[in-house]
């Protein structure tokens, strides 16, 4: 019995994975989640070492001038 759903294999590892009815096959082929986050970063070159601050504390910047 199968449940909703269908299976696809990704173009990148050659798993099979499971892919909603709905999702729309795109032209170059179906690449899973998993590879398409590698994907992306290797494309893109992304720097995930020298990310330590990224933390950025913005006060929210009130008129502190006026008293009435
Ligand atoms: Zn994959």
């Amino acid at each position: 019995m199968k449940r909703g759903g269908r299976h696809e294999t990704c173009k990148v590892c050659g798993k099979d994975w499971n892919v909603s009815l709905q999702l729309i096959l795109p032209e170059h082929g179906y690449i899973c989640p998993h590879c398409r986050g590698l994907y992306n970063k290797e494309v893109h070159g992304e720097k995930s070492e020298n990310k330590r601050s990224g933390a950025r504390r913005r006060k929210p910047r009130r008129t502190s001038g006026s008293r009435d």
